[in-house]
């Protein structure tokens, strides 16, 4: 008899099982999707929509659909509890749903800076909530708005520059403030690249410049000067989903479910994960766009693997080492292996990769 398969979330690498389950369907399974979006966006073209080069449709997968075609059962709500012990999760519905193998693809939050009440804050993940925000201002007459990224990676770049991109005419006041450098210090010649697109842009960049609290309409840095920012992103890095803080599964101490090489749940070998929310014992986090696409196939031969109790596959993947990080308009920077290269040609060579990806997913 098929056993019941939970997917909760559909992170990258859910998407790419899907697919797969799409092309070649297996008997193994029931299978079952929980997620609250039946899209969902595929986060490297989300600098491109905000900037204006994209459609916001052009740069989301269409999880229902895929479901359809894969025979996966979709459930458009998110799981609010895991009950490891009894084989039971419990979604925002109020419904109970059995499974015999649960497989956790819930991506993360971001981390959070305090805010009092009335403060206008917006984390880059959820990617809507993001891109809502920066077409609702677009929408607004010009009013000299104050907006500050806060964060000094790839992410926080982008996003500022993709702003700065689309209010290049307005009048607006943009900052990048980052307790760190830019890139924390790393690929030298690709934050030269950034720096110079900020001026470009007239984005204001604090380094080591630590931000303590928001205020409505108000920062407050950790030297206890205060700034004048009316919209505050937040692109602070990797915080745990809020699932995992209601669950029975082991964690690890950034909050992430720990899992073995195989994939499965240090604690509850029936229960598998993949992507931003999971780490490998010993300390490998799952974080990048390339490693969760490839994780979506490593994750299904483990899970067909535990249920025909044949021996696991173990994940020996490194984590990626390149960067390619877009800079407002139609330029990107590259670096690899000690090499960057940056400009229009750079972003077109992004832009095909993109495409090509979000292709591979469309129904
Ligand atoms: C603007 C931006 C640009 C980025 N660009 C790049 C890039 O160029 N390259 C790169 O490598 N990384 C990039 N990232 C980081 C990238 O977002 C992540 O590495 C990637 O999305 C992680 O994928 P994931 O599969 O872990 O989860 P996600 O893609 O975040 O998907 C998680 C899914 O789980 C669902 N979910 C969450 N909680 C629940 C729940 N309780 N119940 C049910 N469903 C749930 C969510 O709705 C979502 O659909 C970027 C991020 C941002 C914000």
């Amino acid at each position: 008899m098929a056993r019941t398969l939970a997917l909760v979330g559909g992170g990258l690498a859910h998407i790419e099982l899907l697919r797969r389950l799409a092309t070649a369907p297996i008997s193994d399974f029931d299978v079952a999707l929980f997620d609250p979006s039946p899209s969902v966006w595929y986060d490297p073209m989300v600098p491109g929509v905000i900037a204006g080069h994209y459609e916001p449709a052009s740069a989301k997968v269409n999880l229902w659909a895929l479901c359809q075609r894969a025979r996966v059962r979709f459930f458009e709500t998110s799981v609010t509890r895991v009950d490891a012990a009894n084989q039971r999760i419990y979604t925002a519905l109020g419904e109970r749903h059995f499974y015999d193998l649960l497989s956790l693809d819930i991506g993360g939050s971001t981390r959070p800076i305090p805010a009092q009440e009335g403060a206008y804050v917006t984390p880059v993940k959820p990617t809507a909530n993001l891109v809502e925000m920066v077409e609702e201002r677009s929408a607004l007459p010009s009013s000299n708005v104050r907006l500050a990224v806060i964060g000094g990676g790839a992410t926080a770049i982008e996003t500022i520059l993709a702003i700065a991109h689309r209010w290049r005419e307005r009048r607006a006041q943009l900052s990048l403030i980052t307790e760190g450098s830019l890139l924390g210090g790393r690929h030298a010649a690709a934050r030269k690249a950034a720096l110079m697109a900020c001026r470009h842009y007239g984005v204001q960049v604090s380094e080591g410049t630590r931000v303590n609290r928001i205020l409505p309409g108000e920062l407050v840095l950790s030297s206890g000067k205060r700034v004048v920012v009316h919209v505050a992103v937040l692109a602070t890095g990797y915080s745990a989903p809020a699932l995992l803080r209601n669950t029975d599964l082991a964690l690890a101490n950034d909050g992430s479910l720990l899992i073995n090489p195989t994939l499965q749940s240090i604690s509850h070998l029936n229960v598998f994960a993949a992507g931003n929310g999971a780490k490998i014992a010993e300390g490998t986090a799952l974080r990048s766009i390339g490693t969760s696409t490839r994780l979506g196939g490593a994750l299904l031969a483990s899970l067909l693997a535990f249920a025909r109790s044949e021996p696991l596959p173990v994940w020996t993947d490194s984590p990626p080492s390149s960067l390619l990080v877009s800079l407002g308009g139609k330029r990107a920077v590259a670096c690899k292996a000690g090499l960057t290269l940056s400009g229009n040609l750079v972003w077109r060579w992004k832009d095909w990769a993109d495409r090509r990806w979000i292709r591979r997913y469309a129904v």
